[in-house]
């Protein structure tokens, strides 16, 4: 709700006065930290973000996304540490000063300006001239597939293209970055898939700098370069989608993007090629080189899609399949592993027509590069 809280301060559209061009990157946080009385939340927050670059901060609810973003914004003040757009600190700036594009959950919307009139607004305030302007909305227009609608009234589009509209008004003065808070969380699925692709699209066609906040995992990783995912005011992890899901910093991270399955274990061999887990269920399984010595109890971190149903005996665990699950192509297994004291049960995905059947006893297998090993009693 912070989202709420944040912009009753703000009655209007915040639209930027100058663009804050310069020569360093788009964007770099450096320590950024801010509490309410005893809650901190966030954290000394550091990031740096490139030219043209589609950033995601991922987390669930509370974990500080809006927060962060209102401070790059200038619309929170941070307690410490420095915000630096394009070379040129702005910490302590207004944040019409900085130069920023926004599109917030709710479109915010001139009401009783036009479709137009609400995307030239921006433009007007910084002196383009007339011709120009009816140019350059125009393109914006065309762009976000709203040509023909530059007559309407707000109230007169549905949601989706409010919110449309709302993007080319932030877009139309080329900001060196555009910052967008939930833009779609108030849309439905169908829409919002919709309009995903359309962010996207628009960002590459225009190679556009863009920090985007959600907490759905999969909006997430179809729209972003990197993504930062955050848990309490902090980032656990600061990556790629595919680092991130190949190489989980947290054992949070692993859940969180690729719903990881967890088996406990103990390390019994630690080299520079790979790490030998002994499983509490009796078997042993490889798994990548990573940052543990031998002896540590450890929790072993595989996703559901990288594990593979082999013979019994042949794999890691063997176990008695519990249910089968048809989802589109995929299939969705469980497993009662055999052995130890364990009765976790572990979760496979695997395409259809490689499906084991209920009451089968299989093995199961996975590459040591899909394994990640955490330290037992790391967070998360
Ligand atoms: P997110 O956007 O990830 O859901 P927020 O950044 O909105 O998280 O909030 C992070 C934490 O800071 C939450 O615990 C929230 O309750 C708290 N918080 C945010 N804004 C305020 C505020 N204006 N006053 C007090 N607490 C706040
Ligand atoms: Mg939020």
């Amino acid at each position: 709700m912070s989202e709420l809280h944040v912009m009753s301060t703000q009655q209007s559209p915040s639209i930027p006065l100058s663009a804050g061009t310069g020569t360093g990157k788009p964007l770099s946080v450096t320590k950024v930290r801010k509490t309410y009385g005893v809650m901190t939340a966030v954290d000394e927050i550091s990031m740096e973000i490139g030219a043209g670059e589609f950033v995601t901060f991922l987390g669930s609810s509370g974990s500080g996304k809006t927060t962060t973003l209102m401070m790059i914004a200038g619309f929170v003040e941070p307690d410490s540490g420095s915000i630096v757009v394009g070379g040129r600190d702005v910490t302590r700036l207004a944040p019409q000063k900085r130069g920023l594009g926004f599109v917030f959950q709710q479109y915010l919307l001139f009401p009783h300006m036009t479709v137009g009139e609400n995307i030239a607004f921006p433009l007007q305030l910084r002196g383009v001239p007339k011709a120009e302007i009816r140019r350059r909305v125009g393109e914006t227009l065309e762009i976000a597939g709203l040509a023909g609608f530059a007559r309407r009234r707000p109230r007169e589009l549905s949601g989706g293209q409010q919110q449309r509209v709302a993007l080319c008004r932030a877009l139309v003065y080329r900001p060196p970055v555009i910052l967008m808070d939930e833009p779609l969380g108030a849309l439905d699925k169908k829409l919002r898939d919709q309009l995903q692709t359309e962010i996207k699209r628009i960002q590459q066609e225009l190679g556009l700098t863009v920090i985007y906040v959600t907490h759905d995992q999969e909006e997430a990783l179809v729209l972003s370069d990197r993504i930062a995912v955050m848990r309490d005011g902090r980032i656990d992890q600061f990556d790629t989608p595919r680092e991130l899901f190949e190489r989980p910093c947290t054992p949070f991270v692993a859940d969180f993007l690729g719903a990881a399955n967890f088996l406990p274990g103990k390390v019994e061999d630690s080299t520079a090629e790979h790490v030998v887990v002994r499983l509490d269920t009796g078997g042993v399984l490889r798994a990548r080189a990573q940052d543990v010595t031998a002896g540590t109890r450890v929790r072993v971190a595989v996703q559901p899609g990288r594990l593979t149903p082999v013979a019994p005996e042949a794999g890691f665990c063997t176990g008695i399949v519990e249910s089968v699950t048809y989802v589109g192509t995929l299939v969705r297994v469980t497993v009662l592993p055999e052995g130890g004291t364990s009765s976790t049960v572990v979760r496979l995905e695997v395409p259809a027509g490689r499906a084991p059947y209920v009451g089968d006893r299989i093995g199961l297998s996975a590459d040591p590069g899909d394994v990640s090993v955490f330290a037992a009693g790391t967070e998360g």
